[in-house]
């Protein structure tokens, strides 16, 4: 799936877990929002609104795991990012509730990679077999509906 898609679904699914959307801070957003984005860091084109505004340096060091890691391999499990974030939190590095944000989005966009044919290792090292479901293609039909729709309950959610 698209950064737009992974981005509302893990917005979504912060609305669906009681995080109101509208009562968020701006930086909580942007730490779910990150996360969500993270796992795509293993593809050479992904997750480019976290490697945009860095500076050149960091945006080229940004691009090591696009090299060091098959897109879809081990960066799409749940037993990589999302416990690393908590575990950020849980020891101050990052403040509270935004590494458990980003882990949520994180986790969002592994359960959404797993919609889609090619699947994601949710599970690595553990179990190194795919998970997938043929529901939704990348850049399909569905995809592109998806990430609007989801946007517009996740105001709706904020709304009440
Ligand atoms: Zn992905």
């Amino acid at each position: 799936m698209n950064g737009k898609t992974h981005v509302a679904l893990g917005l979504a699914a912060a609305a669906a877990l009681g995080y109101d959307p509208l009562q968020l801070p701006v930086a909580a957003t942007l730490a779910l929002a990150a996360g969500a984005l993270l796992p795509d860091l293993d593809h050479r084109y992904g997750a480019k609104p976290l490697r945009k505004p860095l500076p050149p340096v960091l945006r080229q060091l940004a691009q090591v795991p696009a090299y060091l890691f098959r897109h879809r391999g081990p960066l799409h499990s749940l037993l990589v990012f999302p416990p690393l974030l908590l575990a950020a939190q849980a020891l101050g590095y990052l403040p509270a509730p935004y590494g458990v944000l980003a882990a949520l989005g994180c986790a969002s966009h592994l359960l959404a990679d797993a919609l889609t044919p090619a699947g994601v290792p949710l599970l690595w090292p553990l179990v190194r077999r795919r998970v997938g479901l043929p529901l939704v293609r990348t850049g399909g039909r569905i995809e592109r509906a998806l990430a609007p729709l989801l946007l517009a309950g996740w105001m709706w959610v904020g709304r009440r």
